[in-house]
């Protein structure tokens, strides 16, 4: 029973996190309106980032809520069964973003997160972050 019920929220889960998620094509339209152009899953960069703008070094990540536990987010819940298998299984996909954040960062990328969850104006916020020019990754930096 546990395992059938996780094999289907599985299902549901890969369902919602399949690739164009309504953030993503939002945030894809957005800046193609505004006239910037990007790479789309480049196979080549740790993490295969879901966005990628070569010119401005800048690598999106689009996350399902539930698979890297958005901090905070209704979405990032914990299944009652399997307790400990989802526990593994999630906290491995924390650390392994960390980990695929952390090698881009030393690459000279600044990586962006947006959330399966997020809202209009989250995306507007992050669109005006990519198309800056400088301040994200100055920013960035002297937060090491
Ligand atoms: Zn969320």
């Amino acid at each position: 029973m546990d395992k059938l019920s996780a094999e289907r929220r599985s299902a549901n889960m890969r369902q919602i996190r399949s690739k164009n998620t309504t953030p993503e094509l939002l945030l894809r339209r957005m800046l193609y309106r505004l006239g910037y152009r990007f790479r789309l899953h480049r196979k080549d960069l740790p993490g295969k980032p879901d966005l990628v703008f070569p010119s401005r070094r800048k690598a999106i990540f689009v996350h399902g809520c539930f698979w890297h536990q958005h901090p905070g987010c209704r979405y990032a819940t914990r299944p009652a069964t399997n307790v400990a298998f989802w526990a593994a299984k999630l906290r491995g996909n924390v650390d392994r973003d960390a980990r695929k954040r952390e090698s881009l960062e030393h690459m000279g990328w600044v990586v962006e997160v947006i959330w399966e969850c997020a809202s209009d104006p989250e995306i507007d916020d992050l669109t005006r972050r990519i198309v800056q020019r400088k301040a994200a990754t100055s920013k960035r930096r002297s937060d090491y």
